[in-house]
Order: C-alpha cells, then sequence, then structure tokens
C-alpha cells in the first residue's frame, strides 16, 4: 500500500458509501431539496510512533486519558487522517446564521457524521482486505469523551465526585482527538477557535484510523500548533456567546453549553460552528493580510 493506492480507494469510497445526502424542507422556501453535506475529503498520514502523540497526554494539552497510537493498537506504524470538508451549501446556509446554526449545518454534524462513521469503516475494511490492521478509534466501543468532567459511555468515574477520576468540572476532552491527529498529519494547525484550518479552510469534520500500514509520513510544513491562524478575532465577532476570548482559544465552559441549548431549536439536531463560517479561514489558509 502506498499513498497513491490510498487515495484511489479514498476517492472511489466517496462516490460508493451512501448517507452523504439528505433530503430536507429548505426553511427559505418550504421547498423539500436534497443536500450534499461534505465535499470530497482530502487526507494526510503521520507516523504512529511521532513523539507529538505522547505529548498530548499532557494535562496542558488534552490529559493523560488521550491514547496514543501504539495504545489503540499494539505494532501502530501509520496514522491516517481525513478531513471531510462541508459543502459549499452548508458553509453559506451557515454564513446566513447570526445566533444558531443552520438547519443544514446541523444536518452535516448529526446525519453527517454518521456517514463518516460509514466511511470510516469502509475504508478500515478495504485495508484489512490487503491484510494490514486498522483501528477506527471514534468509532471504537473504547472511546469516550470527558464534558464538563463527566466521562460518557463506561468510562471509569470517581466513586466521591462522579467524574472521571483525575478530571474537574471544566474538564473537556476525549481518549482520542481527530484534530490532533490531523494536525500531527500534516493537514493543518489550529485556529483561535480551535478548529483545524486546512487548505480547504477549517469548516468540515475529521475521521482517522491507526495502522499496521508502512506508509511514507507527510510533511509538516508547520512547527507552531497555531500557525495558519491569523488572530483575526473574525472567529470571536461570530461567536453568539463570547466563547472566544480577545486573544485566547475558544473557552469550553461557555461553548458546549450553547451547542446542548441548540436542541431547542435544532432538535432532534444540535450544532454551531458560527466560528468556522464567514471568517477569513472558513475556505482556506488565511493571508496575514486578509
Ligand atoms: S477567524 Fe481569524 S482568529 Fe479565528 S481561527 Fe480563523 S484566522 Fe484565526
Ligand atoms: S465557539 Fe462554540 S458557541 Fe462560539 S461560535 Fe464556535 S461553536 Fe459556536
Amino acid at each position: 500500500m502506498d499513498r497513491n493506492e490510498l487515495a484511489l480507494i479514498i476517492s472511489e469510497l466517496y462516490g460508493s458509501v451512501e448517507g452523504n445526502t439528505v433530503d430536507y424542507t429548505d426553511p427559505s422556501d418550504g421547498q423539500e431539496k436534497k443536500l450534499v453535506m461534505y465535499d470530497e475529503p482530502i487526507f494526510g498520514i503521520s507516523d504512529a510512533t511521532d513523539p507529538l502523540y505522547g505529548s498530548f497526554k499532557s494535562e496542558s494539552i488534552i490529559g493523560p486519558w488521550y491514547r496514543t497510537p501504539a495504545e489503540w493498537l499494539e505494532g501502530a506504524h501509520s496514522v491516517i487522517s481525513v478531513f471531510f470538508p462541508a459543502s459549499a451549501a452548508v458553509r453559506e446556509a451557515n454564513r446566513r446564521s447570526s445566533r444558531t446554526a443552520s438547519r443544514e449545518w446541523a444536518y452535516a454534524r448529526i446525519e453527517g457524521q454518521r456517514f463518516i462513521g460509514a466511511f470510516m469503516t469502509e475504508l478500515a475494511a478495504r485495508l484489512s482486505e490487503q491484510g494490514i490492521k486498522c483501528i477506527y478509534p471514534s468509532g471504537d466501543p473504547g472511546f469516550f469523551s470527558i464534558t464538563a468532567g463527566k466521562g460518557s459511555g463506561d468510562s471509569p468515574k470517581d466513586p466521591e465526585t462522579g467524574l472521571y477520576p483525575g478530571a474537574s468540572d471544566t474538564t473537556f476532552g476525549s481518549c482520542w482527538s481527530e484534530r490532533h491527529a490531523a494536525f500531527v498529519s500534516g493537514l493543518g494547525t489550529f485556529g483561535m477557535s480551535r478548529g483545524l484550518i486546512t487548505r480547504r479552510g477549517m469548516a468540515g469534520r475529521y475521521g482517522s484510523l491507526v495502522t499496521d500500514a508502512d506508509l511514507q509520513p507527510d510533511t509538516r510544513d508547520y512547527t507552531d500548533p497555531y500557525e495558519y491562524c491569523i488572530k483575526c478575532g473574525a472567529c470571536a465577532k461570530r461567536c453568539p456567546v463570547g466563547a472566544i476570548p480577545k486573544d485566547a482559544p475558544k473557552d469550553h465552559t461557555i461553548c458546549a453549553p450553547w451547542i446542548t441549548a441548540t436542541q431547542r431549536e435544532l432538535a432532534p439536531r444540535y450544532g454551531c460552528g458560527l466560528c468556522q463560517t464567514d471568517v477569513p479561514c472558513e475556505y482556506q489558509i488565511p493571508k496575514r493580510n486578509d
């Protein structure tokens, strides 16, 4: 397996995996329409033993609950990170929103995430057919997230606090991070909104596989985790609840409750992402004079 073979499989799966299109009613004119949620993905490859993965266990980055590729898969050799750019229809709808996310954005978050899960599962199956061992951490039964200190699913709990051991009520994280895998895999750097700025911009979602495939890692053309962010403050201005401070990354303790609250208008879906649309990094890596 080399990069070109992998590119061919990913391109073919984009055309064959079902679920990237939903039927919806356009709220602006009441017409039934079809929404394609994601454009063809791009991908990056990293060395599973890259020391950056181990560094994410630091409390100041993700935390000790983070699992490195080797902890997901014995003999892990490479990580494949796939970025699914939100379609123009999804982005444009969210650009028009100033408080609650558009219905289109919410579809891309919920139904779109299901599509991405199906895509990554099928990609793992294709690689397995070639004798490659794969784990899709975000879709694995062992995956858990921590929201305001509380672990999801069957994750351990401190008997006294009910929180994940060692976490506080301001802890947000998970045992695997798609954005961090994408950063190590050369796809882009973080922005003040904590999304990742790629060559296809920030608006979109990720999936990744930990594999034992002997793939050549991609080169990172950055060293600073925030190198592509021009600190323009546009995302902070777009945020309806002031979750992005003037000169610091997003505050999860403000953002997360707001995203949950959007269910009042978007149920059974939810979402926000206003900070990822109508900003200089929405579609591309912004230039310093943007
Ligand atoms: S909108 Fe500006 S400050 Fe916010 S992440 Fe994008 S480039 Fe950085
Ligand atoms: S920081 Fe959170 S609440 Fe603010 S715009 Fe971004 S997703 Fe929405």
